[in-house]
Formats: structure tokens, C-alpha cells, sequence
């Protein structure tokens, strides 16, 4: 059975202290984790060995680190490896976010070496993959959001992909308020993994879990997670809201 994940991606937003806050209130809130569900926590790069301590004792809940560099070491200031990451504990590391993509014009290429350095350290990719507005509107996202897997996991092989979680997230839908209807998620999820299935095989296709993004929120979650090729969330702006995202969790 593939992994149920509803992943936190706190991007650029809150104080340590209001982190420590939000941390402790999801832990109070007392979350049942079903089997095979996991919930993951991707807090900036400062906060991610405090959030390690506070999670320690809570298994089911991960560490997810925001991004990593997509070279191994040396002369790159401001920059965090992935050695690095895997030195202080860190579980997954989100690769190819859209913004990332676009405010740092991070290429399909780059992402390849990302992924290579996070899993050669053990650590666990979270691929964002998703097509801007105009990509959809002319009803092209099946061959655009091909083409990111191909340039940046079709390298892999099969033993390695088993360690890569895919989150699809429409750009157009990312912090806008706009979600993709449950059907449309529905749609793409079943296209990656039959794209998946061509190139890794059906085993593989069927291990791999695929999350959605864009404005998931807890009156949407169930009717999203509930769809047979959707396997949780990667949630960005309810999950600065304990409550919100506790309900979130919750969904499946
Ligand atoms: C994201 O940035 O990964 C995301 C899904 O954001 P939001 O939930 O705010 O749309």
C-alpha cells in the first residue's frame, strides 16, 4: 500500500517562536495517524533543528527541509547542500517548487541534480510538477507536466523512484483561492502514474505517492484526498493555521 502524506510547506512565513507555536498546537491537537499516513512539517531552513526536537517523540510526523542546492559542496554562498540537511536530520526536502522555479529560474536540469544529491544523502524528494494558467487554458498540462518527470526523474531507475514522492501542483491554483476541482486532480494524478507505469513499470507506478497543491484548505481536503490517484497534499497557506491544517490531516 502507497504512503498517505499531507506535507506542511510553511515557505517563507512566521517567526521562530510562532514555528514553535504552530508545531506544539498540531502536536496537541493530537492527530490520529492511520496506517501508512504520514504528516510532514517543511519549515525555513533556520528552524529545522528546532522542529526536529519538537517532533522527535511523535512518529508519523517528518521533517521536510524547503529546498537544497543542486551541487554537492563548496563555493556557493547562501546555499544549503543536502549533506547538509541529511546531517541534522532531515527526512524530505521539497524540489522544484513552482516558486522556486519561477522567482529563482530553477530548469528541469538543475532539478535532476537536486534530486540526485537529496536521495544519494537519503533523503526523500518531494518533485512539484504543474502547469501555469496559460499551459491550461490551452489544454496542453498532459504533455508540459510530461515533460518536467522526463527531465528531471526519468534518469532514475526504479529502486531510486521508490523514494520519490511527486506533488502535483496547477501554478494557477497556488495561493490563489483557486483549487483544481477533485476531478481535474483526479485526472492528472491518474496521467502521472500512467506515465510512471510506461517508464518504471507498474509496480512502481502503483508504490508512488502523489500529492496535490494549490489552495487545499479544510472544507476542500476530503473531496480532493478522495479520489483514488490523489494520496494527500502538499498545503501551503492553511497549513500556517494549526486548526486548518489539523482538519487537513484529518481529511483522509
Ligand atoms: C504550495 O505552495 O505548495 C501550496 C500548495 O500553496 P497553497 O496551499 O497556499 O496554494
Amino acid at each position: 500500500m502507497r504512503k498517505k502524506i499531507v506535507a506542511a510547506n510553511w515557505k517563507m512565513n512566521l517567526t521562530l517562536a510562532q514555528g514553535e507555536q504552530l508545531v506544539n498546537d498540531i502536536i496537541a491537537a493530537g492527530i490520529k495517524l492511520s496506517e501508512g499516513q504520514e504528516v510532514v512539517i517543511a519549515p525555513p531552513f533556520p528552524y529545522l533543528i528546532k522542529v526536529k526536537q519538537l517532533i522527535r517523540n511523535y512518529p508519523g510526523i517528518y521533517l521536510a527541509a524547503q529546498n537544497c542546492y543542486s551541487e554537492k559542496s563548496g563555493a556557493y554562498t547562501g546555499e544549503v547542500s543536502a549533506e547538509m540537511l541529511q546531517s541534522i536530520g532531515v527526512d524530505f526536502v521539497i524540489i522544484g517548487h513552482s516558486e522556486r522555479r519561477e522567482y529563482f529560474s530553477e530548469t528541469n536540469a538543475q532539478l535532476a541534480k537536486k534530486i540526485d544529491l537529496a536521495l544519494a544523502n537519503g533523503i526523500k524528494p518531494i518533485f512539484c510538477c504543474g502547469e501555469p494558467l496559460e499551459v491550461r487554458k490551452a489544454e496542453t498540462q498532459n504533455a508540459y507536466v510530461a515533460q518536467q518527470l522526463q527531465e528531471s526523474l526519468y534518469h532514475l531507475d526504479a529502486a531510486a523512484l521508490k523514494n520519490v514522492v511527486i506533488a502535483y501542483e496547477p501554478i494557477w491554483a497556488i495561493g490563489t483561492g483557486l483549487t483544481a476541482s477533485a476531478q481535474q486532480a483526479q485526472d492528472m494524478h491518474a496521467f502521472i502514474r500512467s506515465q510512471i507505469a510506461e517508464k518504471f513499470g507498474r509496480e512502481a507506478a502503483l508504490g508512488i505517492t502523489i500529492l496535490y497543491g494549490g489552495s487545499a484548505k479544510p472544507s476542500n481536503a476530503k473531496e480532493l484526498f478522495s479520489s483514488p490517484d490523489v494520496d494527500g497534499g502538499l498545503i501551503g497557506g492553511a497549513s500556517l493555521v494549526a486548526a486548518d491544517f489539523t482538519a487537513i490531516v484529518q481529511s483522509f
